[in-house]
């Protein structure tokens, strides 16, 4: 499924992030930046070293990256230009500020992106997996977040692609795209 909104392309589809070939691909990474299990092990591991090397220099630099907040590296080999790291929220319950913190790791992603003046991204679905976001209401936010962005800023992007690894995750994202974008005419 696709809709238009403001001349970007927002798309939902069922696969492999590693694979997608958009100037750049999200990963959904830990406050270390040292890689991990899920779609971080993926990303690193498709894409080598070098993104673990320039994960060490923004961690010696700045710290550990705190969830909510975004950096870019290299794509390494991946064919994707650029991985955008971001640490989504770890599910309590949904009384910590898990929202907002969701909600702004997918609004920094597109910042990152915009100041880097890229045309498309790929998301995986964040902090569903291994942190365990409710996946129904983590789509709601996710989908509110792009949309919003998307009709609020102004931004090099022509391309949002949302890139679910399973049927259960994908079938949450169609159900929020439309509940987002009900009153979109696209
Ligand atoms: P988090 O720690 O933020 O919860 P996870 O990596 O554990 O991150 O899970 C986030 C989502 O990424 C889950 O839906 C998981 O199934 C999915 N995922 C795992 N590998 C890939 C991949 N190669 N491409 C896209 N999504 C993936």
């Amino acid at each position: 499924m696709e809709v238009i909104i403001n001349n970007t392309r927002l798309s939902i589809i069922q696969g492999d992030i590693t694979k997608q070939t958009t100037d750049a691909i999200v990963n959904a990474a830990n406050p270390s930046l040292m890689g991990g299990g899920g779609v971080d092990g993926a990303i690193h591991q498709a894409g080598g070293l070098a993104i673990l090397e320039e994960c060490k220099q923004i961690v010696a630099k700045q710290g550990r990256l705190p969830p909510g907040k975004a950096v870019i590296t290299t794509g390494g080999n991946l064919k994707a230009k650029y991985v955008i790291h971001t640490v989504g929220p770890v599910w309590h319950g949904g009384s910590r500020n898990e929202a907002e913190l969701l909600a702004s790791a997918y609004y920094e992603c597109l910042k990152v992106a915009t100041e880097n003046k890229l045309t498309s991204i790929s998301f995986p679905s964040i902090s569903t997996g291994a942190y365990g976001y409710p996946v129904a209401e983590a789509a709601r936010i996710a989908l509110r977040t792009v949309v919003s962005f998307l009709k609020e800023q102004a931004t090099s992007i022509k391309e949002v692609v949302f890139v679910l690894f399973d049927s259960r995750t994908y079938e949450s994202y169609l159900s929020a795209l439309r509940e987002a974008t009900g009153s979109l005419k696209t």
